[in-house]
């Protein structure tokens, strides 16, 4: 595939022209862990219908009944389906790909829709998750963070030890704000940045969605990586049509090639 590895060239004179890539990643980073999307084939929606998009509101009005609710298991089928594939999910080759090169100093952060704490997992230290974790929980009256006991809870979390507040987790719900030193954080890490690596989103859900415009409109350059086309590959500088887990490996090795002084790696 003469044009894929063209393309592959291209990503990496970029990567290595750029002083400060980040990534920005999305539900289809973590497929090949066996963690669905929501959109497109296989997507959760496609397959047990889409969310109620007052999730928030019906917790703020009545968090007994959320609880009961919760604590039940009794949520949307496509909740409970991925709570069950995140609880017995492992990183990709993907994951261990992007923590590897923040290690080798080649990228700065990582910021990600996921809640699946996957990319921490595998290495990465620097992660912005704009839609929380899944592993831990948070107080939406003062925004203290504590890690979550356990992935199933059977007992209602107790309120807020810092401030006697309303816990719930750490995961944006539909309908709730993303707090404002998350968004502050990923927008700071956004306008810092000359090159962006776009992975596995589709680049539609606000405002994660909107960074890397934002990003290609500050002056950086976007790599994409995604099978399918999106919202945003007209903007960018290089698509890579492929599987996270295929292509981000591939990425690395060829960094490693032909950077000086780099010990190449197996192939
Ligand atoms: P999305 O569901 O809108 O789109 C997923 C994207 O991934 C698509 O563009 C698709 O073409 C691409 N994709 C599919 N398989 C891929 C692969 N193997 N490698 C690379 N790309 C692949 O996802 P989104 O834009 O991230 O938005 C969905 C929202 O749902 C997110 O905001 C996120 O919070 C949440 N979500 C999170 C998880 C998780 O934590 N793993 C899983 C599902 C949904
Ligand atoms: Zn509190």
């Amino acid at each position: 595939m003469a044009e894929a590895r063209g393309a592959i060239d291209q990503a990496v004179e970029l990567i290595l022209a750029s002083r400060n890539v980040i990534a920005m990643t999305g539900a289809g980073m973590s497929v090949e862990s066996g963690i669905p999307p929501f959109r497109g084939e296989g997507g959760l929606w496609t397959q047990f219908g889409g969310p109620d998009a007052n999730q928030y509101q019906r917790f703020l009005a009545d968090p007994d009944a959320f609880w009961a609710r919760e604590l039940q298991q009794a949520n949307e089928p496509y909740i409970v389906e991925l709570r069950k594939t995140i609880s017995v999910a492992a990183p990709n080759p993907g994951h261990v790909a992007l923590a590897s090169l923040e290690s080798e100093g080649v990228l700065t952060t990582v910021v990600t829709q996921n809640i699946d704490g996957l990319h921490q997992a595998a290495g990465s230290k620097s992660v912005i998750e704009m839609h929380g974790s899944r592993h831990k929980m948070r107080c939406v009256d003062c925004g203290d963070r504590s890690p979550r006991e356990a992935m199933f809870l059977q007992v209602r979390p107790a309120p807020c030890v810092r401030c006697g507040g309303r816990v719930k987790y750490d995961s944006v719900l539909f309908g709730e704000p993303i707090p404002r030193s998350v968004l502050e954080e990923a927008r700071a890490a956004t306008d810092r940045a000359d090159c962006v690596l776009v992975v596995g989103t589709s680049a539609t859900v606000r405002p994660a969605g909107g960074l890397p415009r934002i990003a290609k409109s500050n002056g950086a350059r976007l790599i994409e990586v995604n099978p399918d086309s999106t919202a945003i590959t007209e903007t960018c500088d290089v698509v890579l049509r492929g599987r996270a887990a295929a292509i981000l490996p591939e990425l690395v090795a060829e960094i490693g090639l032909v950077r000086p002084g780099h010990t190449p790696r197996q192939r």
